[in-house]
């Protein structure tokens, strides 16, 4: 196993993730092992808000368990290993089903980034839709090698990608930057959803200039929301 302070920000993340409404009983986050890029961490199926440290895992790029122990696995586990699989630069991976983005899913309003803190939307937000790869009778879930392939091939280049009547999934180069940005995902997609009622549909977004820009000066202060959250998931001081 990688070091104890990967496992530690793993373990946090989930708890945030849990603690901000990003996830429920449902949605999973993992990290790439940062000596083995053809592993990843992840924990076994649980809630995220009940993860520690016993509970975290190491998967290979199929998605197998290395030690599994009779432990029951996450079904999605596939979104991480395809994902990790198809794009190196990621080391951290976020699904879950978070509530406000749901509606951006499944119409034709695009996500895009209202404010600067959810400025990493400015890349495009596409949208997956699991018919394509899947056919019309899925469970809607990423449940096999294939389908995590075809998903991780549609988030390309971009920090989220929307799953039609499923949820989202976020990447990031490191744990907390993929929390930060499963956080302001949800949050943008509240806002936006309320600046469009309130306008009549007419909103002014960020630019790609402003969205690279903003996005340059939050990786500055990924660490001080991540402080604060931590302390409210996990209590201490
Ligand atoms: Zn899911």
């Amino acid at each position: 196993m990688p070091k104890p302070e990967l496992i530690e920000d793993l373990v946090a993340a989930n708890r945030i993730l849990s603690d901000q409404g990003v996830v429920d009983g449902f949605g999973h986050v993992s990290a790439r092992h940062p000596e083995e890029p053809r592993r990843f961490l992840l924990a076994r199926s649980m809630a995220p808000g009940l993860v520690t440290a016993d509970d975290i895992m190491e998967f290979d790029l199929d998605g197998a368990a290395l030690d599994p122990r009779g432990r029951t696995l996450y079904v999605e586990r596939f979104i991480h290993s395809e994902i990790y699989k198809a794009h190196p630069e990621v080391n951290a991976v976020v699904d879950s089903h978070s509530p406000s983005v749901i509606p951006f899913g499944v119409t034709k309003v695009p996500l895009r980034p209202i404010y600067h803190m959810s400025s990493f939307l400015g890349a495009g937000v596409p949208v997956f839709e699991i018919r394509e790869a899947g056919g019309p009778a899925t469970d809607m879930l990423i449940r096999n090698p294939d389908l995590g392939a075809a998903l991780a091939q549609k988030i390309g280049a971009s920090a989220v990608v929307l799953m039609r009547g499923h949820g989202d999934v976020v990447v990031g180069r490191t744990v907390r930057q993929a929390v930060f940005r499963a956080v302001y995902t949800e949050v943008n997609a509240k806002l936006q959803a309320e600046a469009l009622r309130l306008g009549g549909g007419e909103v002014e977004f960020l630019n790609d200039e402003e969205a690279a820009k903003a996005s340059q000066t939050n990786e500055a202060v990924l660490s001080r929301p991540w402080e604060l959250w931590k302390r409210q998931a996990l209590g201490g001081s």
